[in-house]
């Protein structure tokens, strides 16, 4: 048993914590002091030395502190302004700033009213001199020295809260453990210094060692809970194909591809044999994966079996429950969805059909993981869309029975990349397209031609087609808040988008987000307004139209996610990229989803310009993978965690010489 500290009390015990500021920490995923302390800064912002204007060298970030000299601004386009100025007359600025009313921008005036200030950003080569655009400005010596550290934000939170409640939640650093035996410690920074560090680092060295210990820690314990008692158990040696499975591909309307059947094989192998399966299924929306599930479904009704089918959002799930009752139905198999938002009784009926044998195969979300849920012969788990679910989810439906595991991702990772991720999971990918799958016509659009674009969109919703309008999640940047965000779309649905019926939705929406997600799935609505939400498996075949705005702020692969949900029906797709501020670098990146449509050379070629957090598709999320790690430089850590994860279990299976890391695999997810 753990002595319950102060790490494990609400935020609300934190100075200047009330109700509101702890809902708004909840939105970041941090309800507890130990949250708070475990919840790593975004980056820094270099302070350790202020520089005088001639000092200054361009390609690095830095601090620069001057006389204001050469102050300008002027219109640009309609609501856009260009401030100019120089710092001593040795150092270019520049700010765009939007502002619609008349008389100065605010940015002018507070410049303005400054005689010397300290700016901080970028600087870059210039004509005459070096110059910063669009540097954070302050008009008084920043109060930080050395590393500041930069957290992720929400409305109603600022950085410099954050900071204070970190230096409060270091006061509970004694409850804190080295959870690493000696023996795989090693060389790496002792945990408590490292979680100082890493808030707060004497220079760049010690931020590095103490993300390195940080970073195998949770590459460690990722793997630990990845490799613990997965492979020891026995597996169900399910039946081979018999009648049933005759005759539901007998009912299939299509041919399979080659991928397909392939896949299907391996899946028969993998259920028939009597040890457990373990497989990932990779292959991009609308490769056609569902069917496998739905194959490996029949195979262990038709077995006597259970199957139990993981979604992440309520939407997915009742979409898949009515496709599975709609293929398997018909062959007498008993499909039910189960979800948070169903009626009590409802819920109750399904859990008793499943713990009597009544309910062939469930469909849900994490209800399917609570406690309440029992089967009475659980054989096949189906995870969908598996980065959206930690190694726990997923253990805790394995516990539910033994069942064989089939994992279906729609972000294809290259091989060898899966194979260090997943390191217990067999990978099938499926590459081949469905014939009639077309690919989405994409375009790289000029912000000037935004209005044209919003015309197109019209004018394919009166021919009765739907549209998706994307914009990216606001937590990611600091300067745009979620208000800002809402703004903008507000203005999008009030403008150019006014006379058709349009739904909005964002990630920090409640319940209503499913209603109108719903809505748009029924054609009550014609354009759907989204934060990156809308990316998970989401089908409707009526939309043929998507815009996705800031396009340059996107990952590759979730571009090429995002895009995929137009042209699922008879109608081919189109796809608009709208990129603002695009450096050459962006711009190849944009030109990589505009050229191509294979998701997984896609995928390889983000993992190559940008690396592997992006590429997982889950930073948007608001919660990344690993909070440190970073799959593309720390490979030789991956490989260096993984390998002691095996020695140590090799040593010791069920961890009972190690009860401070078993606590801490207890409390880790990602
Ligand atoms: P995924 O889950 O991989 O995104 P789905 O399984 O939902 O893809 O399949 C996308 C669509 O393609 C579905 O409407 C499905 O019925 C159809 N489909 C799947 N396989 C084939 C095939 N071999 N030939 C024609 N259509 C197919
Ligand atoms: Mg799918």
């Amino acid at each position: 048993m753990r002595v319950q500290g102060m790490l494990s009390r609400p935020v609300t015990v934190l100075p200047g914590v009330g109700e509101k500021k702890a809902q708004a920490l909840k939105a970041l995923g941090l309800e507890t002091v130990r949250d708070v302390l475990f919840s790593f800064p975004r980056t820094y912002k270099d302070f350790q030395r202020i520089l005088a204007p001639h000092e200054v060298q361009p390609g690095l970030v830095q601090l620069v502190q001057g006389p204001l000299l050469h102050l300008r601004e002027r219109p640009i386009s309609q609501g856009r302004r260009l401030i100019q100025a120089t710092l001593g007359g040795q150092l270019g600025l520049t700010w765009f700033v939007h502002h619609r009313a008349p008389g100065p921008s605010f940015l002018y005036r507070k410049l303005q009213r400054a005689e010397e200030v300290w700016v901080y950003g970028l600087a870059k080569e210039g004509t005459l001199f070096p110059e910063m655009t669009s540097p954070e400005v302050f008009t008084r010596q920043p109060e930080h020295q050395g590393l500041m550290p930069v957290y992720p934000l929400v409305a109603g939170i600022s950085n410099n809260q954050r900071v204070n409640w970190v230096k409060a939640a270091l006061k509970h650093l004694s409850e804190v453990h080295e959870c690493l035996p000696p023996e795989v410690r090693g060389r790496y920074m002792e945990r408590r210094e490292a979680l100082r560090q890493i808030h707060f680092p004497a220079d760049w060295a010690s931020y590095e060692q103490a993300r390195q210990r940080l970073a195998f820690e949770e590459l460690f314990l990722f793997h630990l809970g990845l490799q613990r008692g997965q492979r020891q158990r026995p597996g169900i040696a399910h039946a081979v194909d018999g009648e049933l499975v005759a005759r539901f591909f007998a009912r299939l309307p299509f041919a399979l591809t080659e991928d397909q059947k392939e896949a299907l094989r391996q899946v028969a192998v993998d259920m028939e044999a009597p040890r457990p399966m373990r497989r990932l299924i990779q292959g991009e929306v609308g490769s056609g994966k569902t069917i496998v599930a739905e194959y490996g479904a029949v195979k262990a009704v038709a077995s006597g079996g259970q199957v139990a089918m993981m979604v992440p959002t309520e939407v997915l799930a009742v979409q898949m429950a009515q496709r599975l009752q709609a293929s398997l139905g018909p062959l007498g198999i008993r499909v039910e969805l189960l979800v948070g938002n169903m009626k009590a009784k409802e819920q109750e009926a399904v859990r008793k059909g499943l713990i009597e044998g009544e309910v062939d195969v469930v469909v849900g979300t994490h209800a399917l993981i609570t406690d309440k849920v029992e089967y009475r012969n659980l054989t096949l788990a189906v995870v969908d869309e598996q980065h959206r679910f930690g190694v726990r989810q997923r253990a805790a439906l394995l516990g539910k029975g033994n069942p064989d595991l089939l994992v279906m991702s729609a972000t294809p990772i290259p091989r060898s990349l899966a194979l260090t991720m997943y390191g217990d999971l067999d990978v099938t990918e499926i590459r081949q397209l469905p014939a009639h799958r077309q690919p989405v016509d994409t375009r790289l659009i000029h912000p000037d031609r935004r209005a044209d674009v919003y015309r197109y969109v019209l004018s394919r919703v009166k021919q009765g087609e739907q549209a998706y309008v994307v914009f990216p999640l606001v937590e990611e940047s600091e300067h745009v808040d979620l208000k800002a965000a809402v703004q903008e779309m507000e203005a999008l649905r009030q403008g150019p988008l006014s006379g058709v019926r349009v739904g909005l939705i964002h990630g920090q929406m409640g319940k209503e987000k499913e209603e109108v997600f719903q809505a748009f799935a029924r054609g009550e609505l014609d354009v759907l307004i989204a934060t990156t939400v809308v990316e998970v498996g989401m089908n409707v075949p009526n939309a043929t139209v998507m815009v996705i705005e800031n396009a340059e702020r996107f990952g590759l692969a979730q571009l090429h996610q995002l895009r995929g949900r137009v042209g699922r029906g008879k109608k081919p797709g189109i796809c608009f990229l709208l990129a603002y501020n695009v450096s050459p670098q962006s711009r190849a990146r944009l030109e990589v989803v505009r050229s191509s449509n294979d998701g997984f050379f896609i995928a390889e070629e983000d993992l190559r310009l940008r690396g592997p957090g992006d590429l997982l598709g889950v930073r948007q999320w608001g919660q990344p993978y690993f909070r440190l790690a970073d799959l593309q430089q720390d490979r030789e850590l991956l490989h260096l965690a993984a390998q002691a994860a095996k020695d140590l279990l090799s040593r010791d299976a069920e961890l009972a010489r190690f009860p401070e890391l078993a606590a801490e695999l207890d409390t880790y997810s990602i």
